[in-house]
């Protein structure tokens, strides 16, 4: 019997070289946007205990019931794989006691992640974030400079034509007071709704403005909206909040019905969604969490940040990501010096040329086929001499040593 094809698991994919060079440029855009704004990177482990995720991203999320891989390890501790990364970002500011460092602390993470979730295009098990947080300060400044600093991101990463949707949830206090509202009009309206929808009523309400279902979606219609429910506080910081935003020329839909999948959210959350990437739309969003920190044993901690999907920004760019300068390749002639090509391939690559060698066992002719497809913009070919030719102009001259083959080949960078 034949075994088994061993592929990668569902839901994950291998990193082929094209995209692997397209991702290596994102991350470059993406250092060099966010170290202007001021942030530092950081990194936090890619599994974490699982009662982490479940006080910190909140038992009545998607997240936590449905997606999380969990696991236990040889000593019976219950482990699970990061399905986001603020949570563990808010557990190593309380682990490091970094609220006694100068306020607010910025950071930014780029790994993977992961979720148990129906694969299909831009929904992985396994995917990519990059994300920022600003802990430390309630400051409408930072919502908006964290809402600013994803817009430029995308822009960077070649991502045009986004929405950006936008909305308060208010404080824990004022929402409390909103939800049992909704929850009124939900059990007013409880055989319209989806059976889903319906047996969420007290534990996550809101998510109902989340719903496909049709006839949930009628009744939520007519529902009591949380921006009409607001403290005058949360009102004042979102008024902030937008007119900072006005002020920097970014264009938003203010969005009643904008739900975050994540119970830590507090006053401003924001979503980016590109119409390029059909129905899995969103590409980044986040928002502020004032009282995560507090809620995982730290101090009292306001707090605001976004994550971007790697791979839905790839799908969505329609900017060029990456490719290195054309190569010069090193050729060897029938009986030529091995030795003298190695050489001269390892003076050009610490003069800072892209290089290449000849290390298939090619005749000269099939050498030179090779530098084509390489798209070559040099062959040095090393016999009895050094010959080199310039493929832009056909021209072919001999060179007396290695010396001035690297001189020439720099040369051709200037
Ligand atoms: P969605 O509504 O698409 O499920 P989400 O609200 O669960 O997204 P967040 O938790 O806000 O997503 O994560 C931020 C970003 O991470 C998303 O905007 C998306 O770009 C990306 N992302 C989330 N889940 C996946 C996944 N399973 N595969 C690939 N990218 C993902
Ligand atoms: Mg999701």
């Amino acid at each position: 019997m034949a075994e088994r094809k061993l592929q990668a698991p569902r839901g994950t994919f291998d990193v082929l070289p094209d995209d692997g060079q397209r991702r290596r440029e994102l991350y470059r855009r993406a250092g060099s946007v966010l170290g202007r704004y001021g942030y530092r990177p950081f990194e936090t482990p890619v599994f974490e205990d699982t009662d982490l995720f479940a006080r910190g991203v909140g038992e009545s999320t998607d997240i936590v019931r449905k997606e999380m891989f969990t696991f236990e390890d040889r000593g019976g501790r219950s482990l699970t794989l990061r399905p986001e990364g603020t949570a563990g970002v808010a557990r190593a500011y309380v682990e490091h006691g970094m609220h006694k460092l100068p306020q607010p602390v910025k950071l930014w993470y780029w790994g993977p992640f992961f979720r148990h979730e129906r694969a299909q295009a831009g929904r992985y098990r396994q995917f990519a974030q990059v994300g920022t947080e600003a802990l430390g300060s309630d400051d409408p400044s930072l919502d908006a400079e964290s809402i600013l600093l994803l817009a430029e991101l995308l822009e960077a990463a070649g991502v045009h034509q986004v929405r950006l949707r936008l909305a308060s949830l208010g404080s824990f206090d004022a929402r409390a007071a909103y939800l049992d509202k909704l929850r009124a009009h939900l059990r007013e309206h409880e055989d319209e709704l989806s059976e889903e929808v319906r047996g969420r009523i007290d534990a996550n309400p809101l998510r109902a403005f989340d719903a496909d279902h049709e006839g949930t979606r009628a009744a939520m219609a007519g529902a009591p909206q949380l921006l009409d429910n607001l403290s005058p506080d949360d009102d004042e910081h979102f008024a902030e909040v937008r007119a900072l935003l006005d002020g920097a020329g970014v264009s938003y839909d203010v969005d009643p019905t904008l739900v975050r999948g994540l119970d830590y959210y507090t006053r401003t959350v924001f979503e980016f969604e590109s119409a390029k990437l059909g129905a899995q739309s969103g590409v980044g969003g986040g928002g502020r969490y004032d009282g995560l920190v507090e809620q995982l044993g730290g101090p009292a901690t306001p707090a605001v940040g976004w994550a971007a999907g790697i791979e839905r920004i790839l799908l969505a760019s329609e900017g060029k990501l990456g490719g290195f300068p054309a190569p010069v390749y090193v050729a060897v002639a029938d009986g030529g010096d091995r030795r003298e090509a190695f050489r001269l391939v390892t003076a050009l690559r610490e003069a800072g040329v892209r290089s290449e060698l000849e290390q298939a066992g090619r005749s000269l002719k099939g050498q030179l086929k090779h530098a084509g497809r390489l798209d070559a913009r040099a062959v040095a070919i090393v016999g009895d001499s050094i010959e080199w030719k310039d493929m832009g102009t056909g021209e072919q001259r001999p060179v007396t040593n290695i010396l001035e083959a690297v001189r020439i080949a720099q040369g051709l960078d200037a």
